[in-house]
């Protein structure tokens, strides 16, 4: 049985540990799938460059409100498609070369890994291992939902929708998070017909509940959501996917040529069987791991979906370099940082989000003061017309601490960065709103009148 210093299971960001100074280590990397993981091949970056096509395409809708009579002709789906993955598919292929033929002290395997016993590993190749250590980035999965036949119709998820031989006429997404919103504004703005159905009252339910209100009303403008379904049973009639679902008003039919099914991820730590090893998971599947990202098994890290509350790519990318310099320095680890996680919605309108939510310092007694700034109110929201995007702000009213900052509307993810900045480095409002230049007149002004608009106590 072959022994290594170290084996990675995963390579999304677990791939990324990798650098030359583990050059003197004799590694194994075992990847089931297609090299490179989630974000690159059905995750974030596929999502995006639909995303981008996708406002685009939807540029002449918006363009009638500010006196511009444009036309969408048409949207060449194959050669949106076969783009995107025209430059995606080679990355994932090189990355798996490269590791092949060009790490000497590397060895893949490509298999869906299981644990046998304590630090052994079946690579699912036929090959037994084992090693002094392993990173467990074996990251997550769509959630298959209970829904009676949904299996036999057959659905997409992720990892399929976005290669579609061609676009369907209609559309029915399952789900009301950021996946199933993303879509829902790609296809949609594409000229498919979309009904979005979601078991809460609300779409993207976990942001601040003013955010959610604005997101899922400006939502219903553009695509059938039904709010509080229950999808009881799934059934095919030739090339159309009935969704038999009950909500306020009763019993309902929903239906569409394709059903895209977005309603959450579970980590994979049941296929890798963690629990042969003597890995701890949280009751939701999550591996247990510390502030430094070690499992309760000497040797083995975790990192990312598998074991992160955060389903996010730019904290996966933070546990990897935690885990990278605590596999060189042992005796002297780091601690991972989950203090201010931003994450964003490329839906549209677009959402961003930092820190705590109204409801949230609320539910925990945290003083606060709130202000809110509109896109309306500034002179870059004139330019575009926009009456519905704002930014939130929670601060301490006597110290002026940034608590959370919540922005929906156009280039909210970009927007936030600086208050993410300002958080993390502990500049109060008043230093930030008034300790700089703001470019007028720019967009960041929505920021800057959001900071003077806090009622702060001095
Ligand atoms: C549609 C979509 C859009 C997203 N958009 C964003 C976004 O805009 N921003 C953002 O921050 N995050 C986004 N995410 C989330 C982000 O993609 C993930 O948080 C991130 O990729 C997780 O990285 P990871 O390394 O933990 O896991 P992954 O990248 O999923 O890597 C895990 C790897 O392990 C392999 N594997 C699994 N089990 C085994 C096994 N038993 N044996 C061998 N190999 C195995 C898998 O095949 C995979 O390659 C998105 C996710 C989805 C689904």
């Amino acid at each position: 049985m072959r022994h290594f210093d170290l084996v990675i299971i995963g390579t999304g960001s677990g791939n990324s540990i990798l650098d030359p100074r583990f050059d003197g280590w004799d590694v194994a990397i075992v990847e089931k799938g297609v090299f490179g993981g989630t974000c690159l091949n059905v995750g974030c970056i596929p999502t995006k460059m639909f995303v981008h096509t996708a406002d685009v395409a939807r540029t002449p809708a918006v363009g009638a409100r500010l006196g511009v009579d444009a036309e969408l002709r048409g949207v060449r789906w194959p050669e949106v498609r076969d783009r995107i993955f025209g430059r995606i598919d080679p990355i994932a292929e090189g990355g798996k070369r490269y590791r092949a033929e060009d790490c000497a002290n590397v060895t893949v395997y490509t298999g869906q890994a299981r644990f046998v016993g304590p630090k052994r590993l079946d690579t699912g190749t036929g090959e037994v291992i084992t090693a002094d250590r392993f990173v467990l980035a074996a990251g997550s999965r769509p959630i298959e939902p209970d829904v009676e036949g949904i299996a036999e119709v057959g659905y997409y998820t992720n990892e399929d929708v976005m290669r579609l031989e061609t676009l369907p006429r209609r559309m029915v997404i399952l789900g009301s998070g950021f996946v199933a919103t993303e879509f829902a504004h790609v296809f949609s703005s594409f000229g498919v017909d979309v009904t979005v159905v979601a078991r809460s009252g609300a779409l993207l339910r976990a942001e601040d509940a003013d955010v959610a209100t604005r997101f899922t009303g400006l939502a219903q403008q553009r695509w059938d959501v039904r709010l509080n379904r229950k999808t009881l049973r799934a059934e095919r009639d030739g090339d159309v996917v009935r969704l038999h679902v009950e909500g306020p008003q009763g019993a309902e039919v929903v239906e569409a040529e394709v059903l895209l099914v977005a309603v959450g991820r579970q980590p994979n730590s049941d296929l890798l069987d963690v629990a042969a090893s003597g890995i701890p998971t949280h009751p939701d599947g999550r591996v247990v791991v510390d502030c430094y990202q070690r499992t309760e098994v000497d040797g083995v890290y975790a990192l990312g979906d598998l074991s992160s509350p955060y389903q996010l790519k730019h904290v996966a990318n933070h546990e990897a370099r935690v885990v990278q310099h605590n596999l060189l320095w042992p005796d002297s680890p780091v601690t991972t940082d989950h203090r201010f996680v931003p994450h964003a919605v490329f839906s549209s309108p677009q959402v961003a989000s930092v820190g705590l939510t109204e409801q949230q310092a609320e539910a925990r007694g945290v003083r606060y003061v709130t202000a809110t700034q509109e896109y309306a109110g500034i002179a870059y929201g004139w330019a575009m017309e926009d009456t519905t995007g704002f930014a939130k702000l929670l601060a301490d009213p006597d110290s002026g601490e940034l608590l959370g900052a919540h922005i929906v509307g156009p280039q909210a993810p970009t927007l936030i960065q600086p208050l993410v900045q300002a958080m993390h480095f502990g500049l109060d409002a008043r230093s930030m709103a008034r300790g700089q230049y703001w470019i007028h007149p720019a967009m960041p002004e929505l920021i800057e009148n959001a900071l003077l608009n806090l009622p702060l106590e001095r």
